[in-house]
């Protein structure tokens, strides 16, 4: 109704001005009824009426529909704030010359600095003086080949001197001429990030000085283990020879010297494997059948400790690809650590199945005397033993060939409980199985 507020008022008043207008006409100055000019003039007033009734409508409706648009304005600018003020990026935008014209609340947090000191002044200021020559230059780059959106990595020096990293996506803006008009864009904080790349760069850098210094270690010792072995070799001979001549007294000496010569042998034979390599020869292998062997193998020894070793396999056959004489020294190092640990017997425990990650693992459990902290740190370094007797290359052995079967070991020890050892193979599907059976069928 409102709509046609105008058109009705103004059409009523020209009737209005029509009656007042023919009753002075016709009853007060008494002029004579002209029918013509009387719905001429009737026409023009209601028609004059209409005219301005409409315009002041159409008014009405724009300046409405204006102000009703100006509070959407409103509204939407007041979500744009609250989003941009909101989130966890910093917003920016900068003029042609790089200078901030807008920056949100993030700004503070992640560079320290107010917003009202940050406001007009140069981006380039805030980023690290290394680095600002590298960011130029990528971003001069992007100019000249106009790109529209780049994304650079760079550090910058917060308010309180703390170092941090930024990701930042630029959307560059050019006037008609092709100029640089300003820019928009993000910045998200990647310094997390950046410290955990750094970290795992560090740590590729040690383990490969480790590595080189071991193999490097692991080649003279395999020289001097050569060196060592010839003239041990003829040391033994002659001594043998000796023995057949001598006194009791002396080949009481003599007897501990060939034990000594023994582990002489025993240290050279194990150097010599850590250094070098072998012929390895990767193939898939029943990892079951494996175990069952060294158990077999280590029970004799172990019945004598009065050590039972006792097997549980889940599966019959469980397979990995891997080279089965280097696994099989791995499990006799377990195996014959396990034994040296229980000098008053007890019991060996051998399992294998798939683990929750559909991986094959392996453990040896024993009863034995386990492990101090001070010892689980040093587990595996060359030479590290706390036996009498010991070579300590046992377990740097086994590190050696299951890192290179891409396998992982772990392992758990209470002091006086026992040790647990396991190790993580990949699982190698068992096609040779199915196929064997689709022959017989
Ligand atoms: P070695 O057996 O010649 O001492 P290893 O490398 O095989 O060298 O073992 C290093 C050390 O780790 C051993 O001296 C021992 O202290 C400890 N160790 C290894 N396995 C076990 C185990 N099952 N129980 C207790 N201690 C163990
Ligand atoms: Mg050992």
């Amino acid at each position: 109704m409102t709509k046609y507020k105008g058109r009705i008022l103004f059409i009523a008043a020209g009737a209005l001005l029509i009656i007042i207008w023919d009753f002075i006409y016709y009853f007060v100055l008494h002029y004579s009824f002209n029918m013509q000019i009387d719905l001429l003039f009737t026409t023009l007033i209601l028609f004059i009426g209409y005219y301005t009734g409409k315009n002041y409508d159409d008014s009405n409706e724009t300046v409405s529909a204006l102000s009703k648009s100006e509070e959407k304005i409103k509204r939407l600018n007041e979500e744009l704030q609250l989003v941009l003020q909101n989130i966890s990026e910093v917003v920016f935008h900068t003029n042609s010359k790089g200078e901030f014209q807008f920056l949100n609340q993030s700004w503070e947090d992640f560079t320290g600095y107010s917003l009202k000191e940050s406001l007009h002044k140069n981006a380039m200021h805030f980023i690290s003086l290394n680095e600002r020559h590298e960011f130029l230059r990528v971003l001069r780059r992007s100019i000249s080949e106009k790109k529209e959106k780049t994304k650079i990595d760079f550090s910058f020096q917060m308010r309180d001197g703390r170092y941090r990293w930024g990701e930042v996506n630029i959307k560059l803006n050019y006037d008609d001429d092709g100029k640089l008009a300003g820019t928009v864009g993000t910045i998200s904080d990647i310094t997390e990030r950046v410290h955990n790349e750094e970290e795992l760069l560090e740590m590729n850098e040690t383990l490969a000085i480790e590595s080189q210094k071991l193999s490097v270690a692991g080649q003279l010792a395999a020289g001097i283990a050569h060196e060592v072995r010839n003239p041990l070799t003829s040391i033994n001979g002659f001594l043998q020879l000796l023995r057949d001549d001598a006194d009791i007294k002396t080949k009481e000496y003599l007897e501990i010297v060939f034990s000594e010569i023994k582990r002489i042998e025993l240290v050279l034979s194990e150097l010599l494997i850590l250094a070098k390599p072998q012929s390895v020869t990767y193939k898939r292998i029943n990892i079951v059948e494996t175990l069952d062997h060294v158990a077999k193998l280590l029970n004799t020894n172990a019945i004598l400790y009065n050590i039972e070793i006792q097997t549980a396999f889940k599966q019959e056959e469980l397979f990995i690809r891997g080279d089965e004489n280097q696994l099989k020294q791995v499990f006799i190092n377990l195996v014959k650590n396990a034994i040296e640990a229980m000098p008053h017997g007890g019991s060996i425990r051998i399992h294998a199945g798939m683990n929750d990650y559909n991986k094959v693992e392996i453990s040896f459990k024993d009863e034995g005397v386990g492990m101090k902290k001070q010892v689980l740190d040093k587990l595996g370094e060359p030479f590290f033993t706390t036996k009498t007797k010991g070579t300590g290359l046992g377990l740097t052995i086994c590190l050696r060939i299951l890192r290179d079967h891409s396998a992982d070991i772990n392992v758990q020890s209470e002091q006086g409980e026992g040790t647990t050892f396991s190790i993580i193979f990949e699982a190698v599907q068992q096609q040779g199985r199915k196929k064997r059976e689709q022959i017989h069928t």
